[in-house]
């Protein structure tokens, strides 16, 4: 049986880098795409292709329909349309909403909401006409759900991948394309871990499983979602975030207590 082949938007770093690693090593020869960071795509590579993996990946701004055209042209020439898209591209500012840039907003929603749709319609439309079957995963977070203050653009985004990834599911799901999405807790990575002084610790404090998560928890439920034992799966949210986002502010306990 010929390799699967998945994309993975931005797997240059954090949670896309351990997506990519984790599909080479379970099989997947993998095209990933970046933004701003060559050298870390470069050993995203690395790792891949040591895995086992044969690997593609370029420079595609997701949000940007001509870079998603031409990317896609170049999957296609290499390999055909993927069994797999992972949506994982994502960026995150952070401005009071009296006090956010119009730019952020753009950048924002282009890039995490925009990116998405760009993506999955282009993988989609391979598919169908092709007539094969297909998986796309979503990234979404806890703000899928819940809203985050000074997070408001990407608060907007991660609500509108929850729908977005509903509608993809029911549009798509005649034409045996599953769409899911993964809403990760607070993982660790160096952007997370620069956003607070001690980020494990206070997560974890308030996660009720008493952890931080890894990236490697995030791949593997993509690996699962991507997997025959998720067939009848699709239209729906998985929380990774070791139930930090399902308990309430409750009045009579302190998170964490
Ligand atoms: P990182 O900043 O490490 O990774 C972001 C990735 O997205 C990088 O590969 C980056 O590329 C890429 N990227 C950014 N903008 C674009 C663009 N316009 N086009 C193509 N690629 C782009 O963060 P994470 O690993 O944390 O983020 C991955 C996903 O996980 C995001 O969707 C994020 O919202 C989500 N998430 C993360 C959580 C966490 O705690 N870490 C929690 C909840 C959700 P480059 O390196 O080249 O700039």
């Amino acid at each position: 049986m010929s390799r699967r082949l998945a994309v993975v938007t931005g797997g240059s770093t954090g949670i896309g880098r351990a997506i990519v690693n984790t599909l080479a090593r379970e099989g997947w020869d993998v095209a990933f795409s970046y933004i701003s960071r060559p050298h870390e795509a470069e050993q995203t590579a690395t790792s891949a292709r040591a895995a086992g993996a044969d690997v593609l990946f370029a420079q595609c701004d997701v949000g940007i329909k001509a870079d998603v055209d031409a990317f896609y042209d170049r999957v296609a020439a290499w390999r055909g349309a993927p069994d797999l898209l992972v949506n994982n591209a994502g960026v995150q500012t952070w401005a009071p909403l009296l006090e956010l840039e119009e730019d952020s907003w753009d950048r924002v929603i282009r890039t995490n909401l925009k990116g998405c749709f760009l993506n999955t319609q282009n993988v989609a439309r391979r598919l169908v006409s092709a007539g094969k079957p297909g998986a796309i995963v979503n990234i979404g977070s806890g703000c899928n759900k819940l809203a985050f203050p000074r997070l408001v653009d990407y608060t907007a985004s991660k609500g509108g991948i929850e729908q977005f990834t509903k509608v993809a599911a029911i549009e798509l799901g005649p034409h045996a394309i599953r769409v899911n999405c993964v809403a990760p807790g607070a993982i660790e990575i160096e952007r997370t871990q620069a956003e607070a002084g001690d980020y494990a610790g206070t997560w974890s404090a308030i996660t009720p499983l008493r952890r931080i998560g890894q990236t490697q928890d995030v791949a593997d439920v993509v690996l699962y979602l991507a997997s025959p034992g998720a067939s009848f799966i699709t239209g729906q949210t998985l929380w990774v975030d070791g139930g930090v986002f399902t308990q309430a502010n409750w009045p009579y306990e302190k998170p964490g207590a």
